[in-house]
């Protein structure tokens, strides 16, 4: 669904990405990994076409979009979950979830994002400030899916939350998976990736150096010494 080859990309003269590639498939949860400043969040970017890539391609069901602009990777079934939690403070649960409905073709539909996440539903009309750090996150994944991507990227969605919130939200991308998404999924929180990831990716420096499954990435000493606490 998702393919990335030998992608490079930076800012300016910093290049950052060195012939990233890896692959997603429908239905498939991959993790990436690695130290800060590994150049995750600009992977995300890249393939998403907000930093423009300087070599390479990414491919989406065999249509090249690399470097298209976000409304074209929309149309094309690509939604990117950034970092810090998109939550327009004043605007209502609903309205937040409405914004992330402007690619789509059919009518709006909230019940597939109500379904995965029922804390939103009671809240629909509360102002999306006064939701918990979790609650948030949930409105910034559901807008994303909101436009009915087939494959979503999301960055450290786990970031500064409680341990059983955590565990939610990484449930939540098993359920994504088993609707037939592709999942690229950037964390910093190892433990809880690995747990659900059907592959994962370890980057540093800009490059993949590393890539099987979790379970096969545990027995790594290299992996357990840098991620795992050496546990
Ligand atoms: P973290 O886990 O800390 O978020 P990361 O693996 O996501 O790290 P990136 O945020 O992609 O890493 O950063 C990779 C490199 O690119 C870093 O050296 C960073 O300083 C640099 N960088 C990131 N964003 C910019 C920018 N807008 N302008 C210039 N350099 C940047």
């Amino acid at each position: 669904m998702l393919e990335v080859k030998d992608l490079d990309a930076g800012y300016g003269a910093l290049r950052v990405l060195h012939s990233v590639s890896l692959n997603v498939a429908a239905g498939e949860v991959v993790a990436v990994v690695g130290s800060n400043g590994a150049g995750k969040t600009t992977l995300l970017r890249a393939v998403n076409g907000i930093v423009a890539p300087t070599a390479g391609g990414v491919e989406i069901d065999g249509h090249d979009v690399t470097g298209k602009p976000t409304e074209k990777m929309a149309k094309f079934g690509m939604t990117h979950v950034p970092e810090n939690r998109l939550c327009f403070p004043s605007l209502t649960v609903k309205d937040n979830l409405d914004l992330g409905g402007w690619s789509r073709r059919g009518k709006l539909d909230l019940d597939p994002v109500l379904e995965l996440f029922p804390r939103l539903k009671p809240r629909l009309q509360q102002v999306c400030g006064t939701l918990s750090g979790g609650e948030q996150q949930m409105v910034s994944i559901g807008r994303g899916l909101m436009a009915d991507p087939k494959v979503i990227l999301l960055d450290e969605p786990s970031v500064g939350l409680a341990p059983k919130v955590v565990s939610e939200i990484m449930t939540v991308m098993t359920r994504l998976a088993e609707r037939g998404l592709a999942v690229l999924l950037v964390e910093q929180n190892v433990r809880a990736s690995f747990k659900i990831a059907d592959r994962a990716v370890v980057m540093q420096r800009g490059r993949v150096v590393l890539e099987g499954k979790p379970s096969e990435l545990v027995e790594r000493p290299e992996v357990r010494a840098a991620y795992l606490g050496g546990a």
